[in-house]
């Protein structure tokens, strides 16, 4: 189901550690540009260069973000949420993060096997390898909503060549446990291809029994909020059914 409801639901604030951004200069950007809701999506990541789940200061965002609310809550609507890097590595944290009571919790990974690939360094296909099996064990254990860009390992390796059968079974997955699978435009913003290109894993995943998808920009600036949206939107199946996370509930975009 297409909708006119235009929200992003995958940023990033100056509670990562890779953005500058302040919640209320997205909220800014998202007024000006009639985006409807907005969803903070810091990340929790675990490796053995970064730890941020022992210094995210979780008191002063929820703080930041109710203020924000008691502020814009009649404009728009404001979600919080968080992007957990492989969480089935992590499940003590992942319970506290449960815990707190979130609107969502996207899983996502990043460092399979705590590396993380440095142009050249390694194939495609090896780092494809770790990526696809870090991803399918991380659906398989669960706990979390949203299963962050099943296709990120095209943004590292221009040969990227998708192996779609591996990545099929993991939309299959996400279908029977009720994850939702987002289409993360920034490989767009990085000369890559459309999310799912092909349309071919968002229809196998409708077959399968899956309902709901996401659009997502994974904003790390205000600028690029919903970035590409126009286009990826033009390329979702009828049949698939965007939505947003409230409580940890998807809820179907008006
Ligand atoms: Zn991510
Ligand atoms: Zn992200």
């Amino acid at each position: 189901m297409k909708s006119n409801f235009l929200c992003d639901l995958h940023l990033h604030t100056n509670y990562s550690y890779d953005s500058q951004t302040s919640m209320e200069e997205y909220v800014q950007k998202a007024l000006e540009t009639a985006v409807q809701a907005l969803c903070f999506t810091d990340h929790i990541e675990l490796t053995n260069k970064i730890s941020t789940f022992s210094t995210m200061d979780f008191g002063k965002r929820a703080q930041e973000f109710h203020l924000l609310k008691a502020k814009y809550g009649k404009q728009i609507l404001l979600l919080l949420g968080y992007e957990f890097g492989s969480p089935h590595r992590h499940l003590q944290e992942l319970k506290f993060v449960q815990s707190l009571q979130p609107d969502v919790i996207i899983g996502g990974v990043h460092y399979p096997l705590n590396y993380y690939p440095v142009a050249g360094k390694c194939s495609n296909s090896h780092y494809q390898m770790l990526y696809n099996k870090c991803v399918r064990e991380m659906v398989e254990e669960g706990g979390f909503d949203v299963l962050a860009h099943v296709d990120l390992p095209k943004r590292m390796h221009d040969d990227y060549a998708e192996d779609s059968q591996m990545v099929l079974g993991t939309l299959e997955r996400c279908a029977k446990y009720g994850i939702v699978p987002e289409l993360n435009t920034s490989s767009l913003r990085r000369g890559k291809t459309l999310p799912m290109a092909d349309a071919n894993g968002i229809l196998h995943y409708l077959s399968c029994g899956g309902k709901f998808v996401q659009l997502n920009s994974d904003s790390h600036s205000a600028d690029t909020l919903c970035s590409g949206f126009e286009q990826v939107l033009a390329t979702i199946p009828n049949g698939a059914t965007l939505c947003y996370f409230q409580n940890r509930k998807p809820v179907a975009l008006p």
